[in-house]
């Protein structure tokens, strides 16, 4: 048997290290396999994302223009952006850049009701109803 790590040879046939270096010869039986993808998965996982193949121009010109397309365009594009976010064969990077989009959407949606309902909230205090505050806005 001769070793592939220290090139010696060692006289047992049948042992299961190198007598010199002490470099495994059975790299190939199960039980080290088993062992070896166990603690392998989560690192593996991440090897495949980062060989993910990138996603094409073509495919983001499609994406960034999808809400240009009049009436239609932004409520494809809203539908779109749910299926790439949960969507199971979404690639992994643009299934990040969806629900990093649709959360940003969530919070806008958060902000410009805040601030309608705050601005609401000023023309009560002020003393107008809303329907003469309307009033007011049709005259100007
Ligand atoms: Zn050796």
């Amino acid at each position: 048997m001769v070793c592939k790590a220290c090139g010696r040879n060692t006289a047992n046939e049948n042992a299961n290290y190198c007598e010199y270096c002490g470099t495994s010869f059975r790299e190939n039986i199960p039980i080290r396999q088993e062992d070896y993808s166990i603690g392998k998965d989560k690192s593996m996982e991440i090897e495949s994302t980062g060989n993910e193949k990138p996603i094409s121009f073509g495919n983001w010109m499609g994406t960034m223009l999808l809400p240009f397309i009049p009436i239609v365009g932004i409520f494809i594009y809203l539908v779109m952006m749910f299926v790439w976010a949960f969507g199971s064969d979404t690639p992994k990077s643009k299934k990040n850049w969806a629900r990093a989009s649709l959360i940003i959407s969530v919070i806008a949606i958060i902000l410009f009701v805040f601030m309608l309902t705050s601005t609401m909230m000023d023309i009560m205090n002020s003393g107008l109803s809303i329907e003469e505050y309307m009033n007011q806005l049709y005259k100007l």
